[in-house]
């Protein structure tokens, strides 16, 4: 029966020469040469079998693929390049080899798609469920990161797709906004962060971390197709689902007003009073965050 071992060997078969790491995998650290006068964003996310994914529906390879885009979407969500992962995985004893080698892969195309080196990891097997962890290294490459500090009032507020209803199954296959990203940061925008909660607690914690409140137009938020399809099976309105639902992975960024070429469309502006408004047909309410919150 193959072991930890021969999974490990596989991968460093799978490893390609590079000019980031200085040593081919094998050793107890990867050295890394990092380019001088760069920064280094460094950041974590793990995901849990039964609440990110579901090991009896999904794919290994769609499982791996979106363990490492959440990470890739918190370097689009700064501007940054995402340069170098370390990867662990805890895997249910008794899922075989290729089950594993199959999430490996899916981590590998998605990283290889944005120029990304997996350099090192960890695994072992136990009686518990799937635990997916990656942790990613950054670089800026000439732009500044962008943060959640930032925002103005009187910014123009954008997202850069449709919303909602990402359950039925964009939450497994989106694509990381990492050029749109760099786009945003050089066009200068002043706060930006990836839509993984929900607008309705994102918005919150941008406009928290810049001391600034914010005002949405209704009728400007963009609705997926998926939260349409998924209000006609559900009580819950189109608009809440792109409101509340997570996982949507677009960026959520402020700039000042009379920036050309953004990408993504406007959807409101931030005040100088706090608290998250929306505005519809001339009527004002305050925005009640029903976005995702792990419960402890
Ligand atoms: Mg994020």
């Amino acid at each position: 029966m193959p072991g930890e071992f021969d999974f490990i060997q596989w991968v460093r078969a799978q490893q390609k020469p590079s000019t980031l790491a200085l040593l081919p995998a094998g050793d107890d650290l990867a050295i890394l040469r990092w380019p001088a006068n760069d920064l280094l964003l460094v950041g974590v996310d793990q995901m849990l079998d039964g609440v990110h994914f579901d090991s009896n529906l999904h794919t290994p390879r769609a499982i791996g693929r979106k363990a490492m885009n959440r990470n890739l979407s918190d370097c689009a969500a700064m501007g940054c390049l995402p340069a170098a992962a370390v990867t662990t995985v805890a895997s249910h004893r008794g899922s075989g080899l290729l089950f594993l080698q199959e999430l490996y892969t899916g981590m590998r195309e998605a990283a290889d798609l944005q120029g990304c080196q997996i350099v090192g990891g960890d695994t072992g097997s136990w009686e518990g469920k799937w635990v997916v962890t990656v942790t990613i290294l950054g670089r800026c490459e000439g732009v500044t990161p962008i943060t959640r500090r930032g925002a103005q009032p009187g910014d123009g507020i954008f997202v850069t797709g449709p919303l909602g209803g990402s359950i039925l199954g964009r939450h497994m296959t989106f694509e990381p906004c990492v050029a749109e990203g760099r786009r945003i940061a050089m066009a200068g925008a002043t706060s930006m962060i990836d839509l993984s909660d929900g607008l309705s607690r994102d918005l919150p914690h941008l406009c928290e971390q810049s001391g600034v409140g914010a005002i949405l137009d209704v009728s400007a938020i963009p609705i997926h197709a998926d939260a349409i399809r998924l209000a006609a099976r559900d009580s819950v309105s189109p608009l809440d689902h792109a409101l509340h639902d997570g996982e949507d992975y677009e960026l959520l960024y402020t700039c000042r007003r009379g920036v050309s070429k953004l990408p993504g469309v406007l959807i409101g502006t931030i005040t100088e009073n706090t608290g998250v408004f929306l505005s519809q047909a001339a009527r004002v309410e305050r925005l009640v965050p029903k976005g995702w919150e792990h419960s402890l």
